[in-house]
């Protein structure tokens, strides 16, 4: 199996419920590493980019509203299949169809507040860990 990185974000609803702590627990006990992390409060221009690929979604203004309402944490993981794994471990995008043991089906509210963001590509994580991490690239 090949290692990679991939993008995680703590979104606003989970780090506004204290649920930052349990979810890192989860990530690691899962078996990924944090290799990157930083706490930071998202600014429109920087919401607006990371989800360009959404911007003409109906849920964009406010998709980029949430984001932006109070602090994130961004962290770099990394281990075997990085960004499927983390993918399997944060759970379907609508909490209603997440899996027991997933992080949206422990802390997510809805299909938007949803706690966490994971990349879905190896191509997309590289994308986005440069956003976060200039020069943290791909392995
Ligand atoms: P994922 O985060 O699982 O990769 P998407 O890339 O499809 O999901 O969507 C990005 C984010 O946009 C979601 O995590 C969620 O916060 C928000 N979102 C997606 N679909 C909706 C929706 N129908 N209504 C409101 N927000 C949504
Ligand atoms: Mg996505």
């Amino acid at each position: 199996m090949a290692t990679e990185r991939t993008l995680s974000i703590i979104k606003p609803d989970a780090v506004e419920a204290n649920n930052v702590g349990a979810i890192l627990a989860m990530i690691e006990k899962a078996g990924l590493k944090i290799v990157a992390m930083r706490m930071l409060h998202l600014s429109r221009a920087q919401a607006e980019g990371f989800y360009a690929v959404h911007k003409e979604r109906p849920f964009f203004g406010e998709l980029c509203d949430f984001m932006t309402r109070s602090p994130v944490v961004v962290s770099v993981l990394e281990g075997d299949n990085a960004v499927a794994k983390y993918r399997e471990v944060m759970g379907a995008t609508n909490p209603a169809e997440a899996a027991e043991g997933t992080i949206r089906k422990a802390f997510a509210k809805d299909i938007g507040e949803n706690s966490v963001h994971g990349s879905d590509s190896l191509e997309n994580a590289g994308i986005e860990t440069n956003y976060f991490f200039p020069g943290c690239l791909l392995l």
